[in-house]
This record gives structure tokens, sequence and C-alpha cells, in this order.
């Protein structure tokens, strides 16, 4: 029987994650890979992590993003850039390609875009052309100074960390000529602010301290203000050390017009038009994306690393050349190939939901764009926009059916009618980019550390060593700050407690289940009666939930019941990890025989990745099981209540949708031992 012949290249990725197509993007790729596997894979070697400082060696990176083209993916042609259009999916690939060797490599090119972000997602037109230019690299012929963006939202304990909603950086009128502009103060204090060794512009959350000032708002801040802008002291951090991370303490004027979106005055104040809340929420919802792939890069990183020291693991004994021991080594053993297939399917199911994320997030944002300048023309604020939208909610449900049908039995006419209304796609596409941006971050993040360790722990004491090939020690640390930065776990889980309990997500959940079902009637080896049996439970939970209470007569899903809603929400990872997965095999499979790099061994390749979908959704479907079960019982006092033969029938369906699932495990497994790989891994130890 055909199985997989080599590690996957760029042709299987370029199907799995849509960018077969996109030239700019394969460019992209090659220039951060090129970096990655060099100057970043020196530096590494060299022991730069070992240091606090903002090092000359590390001041390398920059130079190379610069010339690279890497720092000016994040801006417009017209600003300098090369990429026209929304750049979440070539910036997922990217921070993917650095964190495949280091992922403190992957923040330092991204803190810039995260310091611009607020202008990009917020900013005046006059401070996006301003400050994305600024922040190019000098074309030909130009002769200015790069700029440098940094982000400060946290502040020294106990200010904004998680809870984003208190703020001790302040904000005060200094001065106010009549008709002249105000000049404003800020005090701001920031607390683990990436970049901040060279940045020179700085966006910043405050919050007013003063009557003539309404709120909250971030600012822009330069270097060169009237003031004190001190970078701090440089934090000690463990992990990602090829980043800078400072607390500086910035006590600047400024002109009113860096607050950023603008201003307006009523009355003698000034109101700003964003305040901080509305400004991190639209940075966040797109940044979280590529941070969780940075997780799922170390995952796919670690195979080939572990494949080449259990292969090799008895050679130099007495093991004979041609022997199975000499040839497979720990390879002849069932648990580290079973585990590692663990990591690899974490993997690659990471890397589905977080590229599916971001390429949602470029189709979304035009559309949002759309739906806020037709809000703002037509006075559509706060609650008036909420009930705009709940209107089309019929609608929006309908356009969701129409989406998902199968193929033939849709009315085309209507579908055409409801694809043109910009409100409908904005809130099926809000509802769905609301789960998956916060399920990414959460899952690739918080599962990829779990399973990181898993890695390390497969190349036994040689793992934590820093002579383990492939960085395994570290990658695994700096897993943690993945899960910690941009809003930690909490977060996350707070996140998708509203946007999972949505009526238009779970409309597209029912309708995932219906295509995974259909999936299966045609396809019975990718997990798919698994997953949707594991889905069909969830939902099931999540309606009793909604409803229930427990035996104490307090209601159990509440934004307050994080025991109830974080543990749904960590369900839910799982499941729209895999569904994803499943999605890209099924693509693969389609696609791979047309590919004539691919055509010779499809066979082996997509059987392989069919193996793994079906492994992940067994294993993600344990985990909800699992999750589901103890929730839907544990608040209970033994007494059988609505609803629990129903409950106990989609237990009972989950469990026999398992049938070949350890099989199908064993292939994958088996495939490892006969997959050729290179002789050398191909960056420095
Ligand atoms: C190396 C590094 C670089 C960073 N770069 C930047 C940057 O460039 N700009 C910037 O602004 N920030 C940056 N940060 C800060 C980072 O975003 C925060 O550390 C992170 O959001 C967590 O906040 P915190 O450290 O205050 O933790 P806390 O808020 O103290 O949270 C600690 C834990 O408490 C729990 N928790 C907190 N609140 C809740 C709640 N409401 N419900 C349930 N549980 C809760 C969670 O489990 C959480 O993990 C960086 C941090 C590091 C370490």
């Amino acid at each position: 029987m055909e199985t997989l012949r080599t590690l996957p290249g760029d042709d299987v990725r370029q199907i799995l994650w849509r960018y077969a197509d996109r030239f700019d993007l394969q460019m992209a790729v090659q220039s951060a890979r090129g970096i990655a596997r060099g100057l970043v894979a020196r530096l590494v070697a060299d022991g730069e992590r070992n240091s606090h400082e903002w090092t000359e060696g590390k001041a390398e990176l920059l130079k190379a993003f610069d010339e690279s083209g890497l720092t000016s993916i994040y801006m417009d042609p017209c600003q300098g850039g090369f990429i026209e259009g929304p750049k979440n999916l070539a910036l997922s690939l990217v921070a993917l390609e650095l964190a495949w060797v280091d992922a403190g490599a992957a923040t330092g090119s991204l803190a810039s875009c995260l310091g611009l972000a607020p202008i990009h997602e917020k900013g005046t037109d006059d401070q996006r052309n301003t400050y994305l230019g600024m922040c190019c690299p000098p074309q030909p012929g130009e002769d200015r100074e790069i700029k440098r963006a940094a982000f400060a939202l946290t502040e020294p304990l106990p200010y904004v960390g998680v809870d984003t909603g208190v703020l001790g950086g302040k904000i005060r009128v200094e001065s106010w000529e009549d008709g002249q502009e105000p000049m404003l103060k800020v005090e701001k204090r920031g607390r683990f602010i990436t970049n901040m060794d060279f940045a020179d512009i700085v966006t910043a959350a405050v919050e007013s301290d003063d009557e003539r000032l309404k709120g909250t708002c971030m600012v822009i801040l330069e270097n060169g203000d009237p003031g004190v802008f001190d970078r701090g002291a440089p934090t000690l951090k463990m992990v990602h050390q090829l980043s800078s991370t400072r607390d500086p303490v910035m006590n600047l004027s400024i002109p009113a017009s860096r607050i950023i979106g603008g201003y307006e005055v009523k009355d003698g104040v000034i109101i700003p038009k964003y305040n901080h809340s509305e400004i991190i929420a639209s940075v966040f919802h797109r940044t979280r994306i590529p941070v969780g792939l940075m997780t799922s890069a170390k995952l796919l990183s670690a195979i080939e690393p572990v494949i080449r020291y259990h292969r090799q693991r008895f050679r130099g004994g007495s093991a004979e050349q041609g022997s199975p021991r000499f040839d497979l080594g720990l390879q002849q053993k069932e648990d580290s190939l079973h585990r590692l297939i663990d990591v690899w399917a974490a993997g690659e199911a990471g890397c589905s939901l977080g590229f599916a994320a971001a390429r949602l997030a470029d189709e979304f944002d035009p559309i949002e764009r759309e739906k806020d300048r037709s809000f703002e023309e037509q006075g559509l604020s706060g609650r008036k926009g909420f009930m705009a939208l709940r209107k089309k909610q019929a609608e929006v449900e309908e356009y969701i059916a129409l989406k998902f049908a199968p193929e033939g039995e849709g009315d085309a006419t209507r579908m055409a009618e409801l694809e043109s209304d910009n409100l409908v796609r904005f809130a099926y596409m809000d509802a769905l980019a609301g789960v998956l941006n916060p399920g990414t971050k959460l899952w690739n993040t918080g599962v990829g550390a779990t399973m990181m360790r898993e890695a390390v722990s497969l190349v036994g004491g040689y793992g934590i060593t820093e002579d383990c090939p492939g960085f395994l020690c570290h990658k695994w640390m700096d897993a943690q700050l993945e899960a910690t930065y941009e809003g930690p776990e909490a977060v996350q889980r707070r996140h998708l407690t509203l946007t999972m309990s949505n009526p238009v997500f779970l409309a597209i959940v029912k309708q995932w289940i219906a295509e995974l079902k259909r999936i299966h009637a045609t396809d019975a080896g990718v997990g798919a009666c698994t997953l949707a049996s594991a889905m069909e439970q969830w939902l099931w939970a999540m309606n009793y939930l909604q409803g229930a209470k427990d035996s104490d007569g307090r209601k159990l899903y509440h934004g307050k019941r994080q025991g109830v809603t974080f543990a749904m929400a960590d369900a839910l990872g799982w499941l729209i990890a895999s569904r994803y997965f499943i999605k890209d095999v099924l693509v693969l499979k389609e696609q791979a025989p047309l590919n004539p790099v691919l055509a010779d061994g499809v066979e082996g390749l997509t059987d392989f990745y069919a193996n793994m979908s079906f492994t992940q959704a067994a294993r993600a479907a344990g985990e909800s099981a699992r999750i589901c079960a103890e929730l839907v019982f544990g608040y209970g006092d033994g007494a059988e209540f609505e609803g629990q033969d129903e409950f106990a029938r989609l237990r009972l369906e989950l469990d026999s949708c398992l049938s070949g699932a350890r099989l199908a495990k064993d292939r994958a497994a088996n495939a490892l031992t006969g997959v050729m790989i290179p002789e050398a891994l191909d960056y420095p130890m």
C-alpha cells in the first residue's frame, strides 16, 4: 500500500492554506524562510537568546526585515508596500515561517504592525498615510530614517492586563488657546512593551483625567515630543528573546491631532471619535491570528527533528546497518509513533483553523469597512446599529442555510439576492470571525503549548538541552508566551462566551453538522462522522446549559460562571480546529492529483492526511464529549433531567463513530517509519 513518501513541502502547503495562485504571498514566504533559516537560526545557535538586552546581533533582524520587504508587508502600495488589499493571510504566512525557527523573531516582525494597527484600523486618512509611510523603508532616492512603532496597552500591575477596562495612563488638556489646537499632556507607564528598545512611535491607551476631555482614547506618541520618552528597563524574560521588551515611562506633550481617529469639540469638551476599547477590539481581532499560528508552526517544525532522532537512536551501538534497529531506531516502538502523530495532527489542525481565520479576515475587511461607512452615513451608531443588524437575523439564517445547501439544492436567485446585501454578509462573517479569531488564539496556543511538551518529551533528555535540533525546548517555553500575550486564555474564553452563543453562529454549527454528515456519506475516512456527532453533542449541551439551572437554582450559562462557559469554549476550540482540518484534507484530495509535482505518490499523501484528520477528529470528539458530559451532569444532584436520554443517545452515537479511528492512527503512525527526510536539518543547531 502506498504511504507518505516525503514530508509535505510548499506544493502541499499552498493547496492546504490556499495560496497556490498568489505569487506575491509565495515570494513573502520565501523571503521570510530565507531569514528564518539563515540569520534567525544563526542568532539562536550563537546564544543571542541568552541576553535580555537588545544587541547588535538582534538588530540585524530589523535590517533583514527591511531589505527583504517584510517590514513593508503591512503597508498598502501607496504607503510603500507591495500587497494590495487586506494582508491577514500574508502576515500569517510570514509569522509561521519565522516561528518555524524562532517565535521571538516572528514577534519582532509583527510588533511594528501591531504598533501601527490602531492607526491602520481607526486612524484618520492623514494619520494612516503619515505614520504607515514613515515606517516603510526608504525607497531608492529617498533620504530619511525608517521609523518603528510599538503598541502600549499593558501597564504596571494592577492596571491594564487582561481587564483592559481600567487604565492607569492619563491624558489632560495642557493648554488650549482660543482658535488653536489643544495641547495635551500624556502620562503613560507601559509594561512589557515589545519593540521598545528602538520604537520611535508609540500608540498608547490612555484615560482622561480632565473634564474637558471625554472618556478614553488611544494617542500617537513620538520620540522627540517635548517631555520624557524613557525606554525603561528591559524585561527579564525567559522566552522570545529575539524580540525587544521593556517597561517604558512616558510623560509627553502632544497636539490633540494625535488622538487616533480624530475628535470633535462639543460644548468645550474634546470628544475622541473612538474610545480605547473600540480600537483595541478591532486591532486584536485580527492580530491574534498570526500569534496562534506561531505556536502551530512549532509543532509542525518538530516533526522532522523528532523523526531523525528516533531513527538514529540506536546507531553507533551494536545495531547493524540494514537491521530494523538501525533503520528504525525508536520508530520500532508504537508509542513514539503515535505520540508524534498527535503532535503533527495538532499542528495541522491549528494551521487549518488559523489560516481559515486569516482568509476570512481578508474577505471580511472590505465588508466591515463598507458596513461602518454606511452606518456612519445613516447615523447608526451603538444600539441603533445593533438593532439594524438584529432586523436582518432571519435573512442571515436563510443565507446560511442556502450557503451550505448541497449542490443543486439551493435557490440560486435568492442566494444572489442575499449575497448582494452587505449587512447579511457582514452578520454572517462577523459571527464566524467572532469565534474563529479568539478560537485560533485560544486553541492553537493553549493546546499547542501542551503538545509542544509532548514533542520535547519524544526527544528524551536531549530534548531539554540546547543541543536538541530544532530548538524544541526553546519552542516549548516560547509557546507559553504566545498563550499569554495579546490576551491570555481567559480573555479568549471570555470573548467566546459571548460569540459562541450568538444564534447566527449556532445556526452555522447546525449547517456544519449536516455538511459533515454528507461528507461522511461519500468519504468515510476523514473523521467527519466522529466530528459531526461531537458537534451535535456540543450543540445539544450548549442549548441545554443556556436554559438550565444547577441543583441550587443558579443559572448555568452565565458570564460570571466561567466554570461552565470557559469549559464550553475549550471544547469548541477542539471542534473547530478539527472541522477546518477535515475541510483542508478534502481540498488536498481534490487538488493534489492535479498538481504535476504531487501527482506521483498522491494516494500515499492524501491517505496519510485523511488518517491524521480522523485521528484528530477522534481526539477532539473525546475532549469535547468529556467536557459536555461533565457540565451537563456535573451541576445536578443525581436526579434525572429533561433530555437525559437524548444526551445519552448522542454520546452512544459518538462512541460508535469512533469505529476505525485507532486503525487510522496506526496507519498514519506507520507512514512515519517510511517517510523520507533530508540528511540534515536545514538550519544549524
Ligand atoms: C514578552 C511580552 C511582550 C508583551 N508585549 C506587549 C506589547 O507590546 N504591548 C502591550 O500592551 N502588552 C504587551 N504584553 C503584555 C501582555 O499582553 C499581557 O502580559 C497579557 O495580556 C496578560 O496580562 P497580565 O500580564 O496583566 O496578566 P493578568 O491580567 O494579571 O492575568 C493573569 C491571569 O489571571 C487570569 N485572569 C485575569 N483576569 C481574568 C478574568 N477577568 N477572568 C478570569 N481569569 C482572569 C488569567 O488566567 C490570566 O492568565 C507583553 C507581555 C510579554 C510577557
